[in-house]
């Protein structure tokens, strides 16, 4: 977020950080509140971090680059424009799993697991096939399915599930988990073609997909 005077204010909400916009100085403060911004035109930006893996600091543009936390990044697919020949020659130099590639957050910054699935159902691709293995048509399709997905979640406000942690900065719940295709599915029936999502266990966690739209 950049700063009147030019400074800017890098926050991470960790896993489970929360920026909350509060009308008034008197609205009631949330258990967890480790940051109060007060606005000169009245209300406040509060940070809310029960388990404070989140952080926030303040910095010049110039030190920007030399923030350890944000050296890594990789690309925001939503921010930087680039061709879909040379997102395939990125992927296909890679050569990991799909899913791996997609969470891998110095190649695209924000990507999880939930949307990761998202993405991968709607390019038709499986969470295990390499990324040097994608014809032409599956670059563009998963290139494609990435600017996609986002664009609806942004839209739709985010995912907020059973643990309501994600809210927006008014504190309302997103609404794109209605639009889910396969995450949290699992034995429903698929979007496409009807037959049940299922679930696999990958690492620790769960990934979910139909067996028979994802190739
Ligand atoms: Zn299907």
């Amino acid at each position: 977020m950049k700063l009147d005077d030019g400074d800017v204010l890098v926050a991470h909400l960790g896993m489970s950080g929360q920026l909350l916009r509060a009308k008034s100085t008197r609205e009631a403060m949330p258990k967890h509140t480790h940051v109060v911004i007060t606005f000169t035109q009245g209300g406040q930006l509060r940070f809310v971090d029960p388990r404070t893996f989140g952080e926030m600091f303040v910095t010049s543009v110039v030190d920007l680059a030399d923030v350890e936390e944000l050296a890594h990044l990789g690309i925001d697919p939503l921010e930087t424009a680039m061709s879909w020949e040379v997102f395939g020659r990125l992927v296909a130099e890679r050569a990991q799993k799909l899913k791996a590639l997609l969470m891998d957050q110095t190649f695209l910054a924000g990507i999880g697991n939930l949307y990761s699935d998202e993405i991968l159902f709607t390019a038709g691709l499986r969470w295990d096939r390499m990324s040097d293995s994608l014809s032409t048509q599956e670059v563009r399709r998963l290139y494609r399915a990435i600017i996609e997905v986002l664009q609806e979640a942004v839209k739709h406000r985010g995912s907020s599930l059973a643990d309501e942690q994600y809210v927006d900065v008014f504190g309302r719940p997103g609404e794109y988990q209605e639009h889910h295709k396969v995450y949290a599915r699992e034995g429903e029936a698929c979007r496409r073609c009807r037959r049940p999502v299922v679930r696999r266990r990958v690492g620790n966690r769960s990934t979910y997909l139909c067996e028979a739209c994802q190739v």
